[in-house]
């Protein structure tokens, strides 16, 4: 199970994804591009998703 919370990035957001990883991914990208206007890559989101489980 993976789980990205806006507030890691910084964002006055209460926004949170929990899932498998390539659903957090997908969501998240969508959610950041939607609301924030930046558009982070799988490759990064995945990064913070591996070491948040190392
Ligand atoms: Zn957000």
């Amino acid at each position: 199970m993976a789980k990205i919370t806006c507030r890691d990035y910084g964002f006055e957001c209460d926004y949170v994804v929990e899932g498998e990883v390539e659903y957090v991914i997908d969501e998240y990208r969508k959610h950041s591009i939607e609301e924030h206007g930046i558009e982070y890559s799988p490759e990064a989101l995945t990064q913070v998703i591996l070491r948040q489980q190392g």
